[in-house]
C-alpha cells in the first residue's frame, strides 16, 4: 500500500456464510461480552434476542483488525442498537455494566452450571432455578428424579466440563476407526464439528460415517456401539434410529434443526494420554473433590462427549457441512438458502423450489456453488 493511504472501509456482507471467520480473531474483548449476554437471552428462551447478539459478535470475529472507536464500525451489518451500545461502554470504559451483572447474577451462574450437565436443557434448568437449586451438586441431595443421560452428566460432571485436547480427539478418531472398520470394511469416517474447523479444545468429539456402497450403511451405528461396548470403551450411549425414510414432512424440511441421521450420542471411556496421568497438578485430577463423583487419584482414565452419525454416501456432502458448524455459520446458511435463494437446505439435501427438485452434490464446494456462495473452508466457518 502507498503511504498516506487511509485504510479501506472493510465490506462485510451480512450473512455470515458470506464470509471468512478464522478461530483466532482481534476482538475477542467484545465477542465474550456479546456472547454472554447471547447466551442469558437463550436462557430465557428469547432466541431471537440470543441471535442477533451472536451475530453482532460474528461481524467483530470477521474484522481483520481490533475495534478502537466506534467509527471502526461505521457501515458494518447486523449491529443492533443494543450491541452498539455494549460496544460503546467497553470501549469507552472498558466494561459493560450489563454483561457485568449478567455475569454476576445467581440466575445466569446457575443457568450456567445446571445446563453445563449433559442432557439438561434450559426447561429442565430453568425449572430447577425456579426449585431452588442452585448447582449439580444440589441434584442429589433434593432427590430429583434424572434420566439415564442427566444421570451420567451428574456422575461425570468434571470430565465432561474439560476441555477435550486435539491430541485426545487423535486418540479417540483412532479408536472410531478401528471401530467402524471392524465392522463395516472400506466404511468412510471424518472428523466433524470444531476440530475440522481447526479448534484446538472441544466441548465433544465428532464424527460422520458412510460408505461408498449406498445402503452398506445401513443399521450400522448399533454394530459400531456394540463393538465398543465389547472393548469396554463406553461409558454411556443413546442411539436413535434413521427416521429420514419414515418421515412425512418432507426430506428438506425437519421439523427442527436436528437432522434424521441414524446417531449415537455417547461417552468414551478414554484412557489418559501417558503425558497427562502422572502429572499431580494435572487438571484432570484437581478439582476432583468438587465433583459430584469421587474418584481415587491416580485413576487412568477419564470421560468424553463423543459425537457418531452415519449418513448414506448420497447426503454425505450435506451431512458434512451440516455437522462441521459453526452452528451460527449454519443457521446463516439455511437463512441465506431460504431467504436469498427460494431453497431449503439440510443436512440431507438442498431443495430448489423455484425448479421444484432437490440439487445433488459430492462435495461441499458443490454445496456452495449451488448456494452462489463463494467456498468457504472449515478453518473460516468459525462464525
Ligand atoms: P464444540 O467444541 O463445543 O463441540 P462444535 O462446533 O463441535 O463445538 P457441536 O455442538 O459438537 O459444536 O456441534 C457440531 C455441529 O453439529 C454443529 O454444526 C451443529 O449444528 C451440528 N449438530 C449438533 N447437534 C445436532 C443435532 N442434534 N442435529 C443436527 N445437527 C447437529
Ligand atoms: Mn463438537
Ligand atoms: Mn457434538
Amino acid at each position: 500500500p502507498k503511504p498516506f493511504e487511509t485504510t479501506p472501509a472493510v465490506k462485510m456482507k451480512s450473512y455470515a456464510c458470506q464470509r471468512r471467520t478464522p478461530l483466532k480473531h482481534h476482538n475477542s474483548f467484545l465477542t465474550d461480552a456479546l456472547e454472554i449476554l447471547a447466551q442469558n437471552a437463550e436462557f430465557s428462551e428469547n432466541e431471537g434476542r440470543s441471535v442477533a447478539f451472536r451475530r453482532s459478535a460474528s461481524v467483530l470475529k470477521a474484522l481483520p483488525h481490533v475495534v478502537r472507536s466506534m467509527g471502526d464500525l461505521k457501515d458494518l451489518p447486523c449491529l443492533g442498537e443494543h450491541s452498539l451500545r455494549v460496544i460503546k461502554e467497553i470501549l469507552e470504559d472498558g466494561t459493560s455494566s450489563e454483561v457485568e451483572s449478567t455475569r454476576q447474577s445467581e440466575q445466569f451462574q446457575a443457568m450456567k452450571a445446571l445446563t453445563d450437565v449433559f442432557g439438561v436443557g434450559v426447561r429442565t434448568a430453568d425449572r430447577w432455578f425456579r426449585e431452588g437449586l442452585r448447582s449439580p451438586l444440589d441434584l442429589i441431595p433434593t432427590g430429583q428424579k434424572l434420566n439415564h443421560a442427566q444421570q451420567a452428566g451428574v456422575k461425570y460432571y468434571n470430565d465432561l466440563n474439560t476441555p477435550v485436547t486435539k491430541k485426545e480427539a487423535m486418540v479417540i478418531s483412532d479408536i472410531v476407526e478401528k471401530a467402524v472398520k471392524a465392522v463395516l470394511p472400506g466404511a468412510i469416517i471424518t472428523l466433524t464439528g470444531g476440530f475440522r474447523r481447526g479448534k484446538e479444545l472441544g466441548h465433544d468429539v465428532d464424527f460422520l460415517i458412510t460408505h461408498p456402497e449406498e445402503g452398506a450403511e445401513e443399521r450400522l451405528m448399533p454394530k459400531i456401539v456394540n463393538w465398543l461396548d465389547n472393548q469396554g470403551l463406553l461409558l454411556y450411549q443413546k442411539t436413535t434410529r434413521n427416521s429420514y425414510l419414515e418421515s412425512k414432512d418432507g426430506p428438506a424440511r425437519p421439523a427442527s434443526n436436528m437432522d434424521r441421521f441414524e446417531r449415537c450420542f455417547s461417552i468414551f471411556k478414554l484412557e489418559q494420554l501417558e503425558s497427562d496421568t502422572h502429572t499431580e497438578t494435572s487438571s484432570y485430577n484437581s478439582g476432583r473433590a468438587a465433583g459430584t463423583e469421587e474418584r481415587h487419584a491416580g485413576s487412568t482414565w477419564r470421560a468424553v462427549r463423543v459425537d457418531l452419525v452415519v449418513s448414506p454416501y448420497s447426503q454425505f456432502a450435506f451431512a458434512t457441512l451440516g455437522w462441521t458448524g459453526s452452528k451460527l455459520f449454519e443457521r446463516e446458511l439455511r437463512r441465506w438458502a431460504g431467504q436469498e435463494k427460494g431453497m431449503s437446505l439440510s443436512s440431507h439435501a438442498l431443495y430448489d423450489s423455484k425448479q421444484q427438485r432437490y440439487l445433488r452434490a459430492n462435495s461441499e464446494e458443490e454445496i456452495f456453488a449451488h448456494l452462489g456462495l463463494e467456498y468457504i473452508p472449515p478453518s473460516e466457518r468459525n462464525a
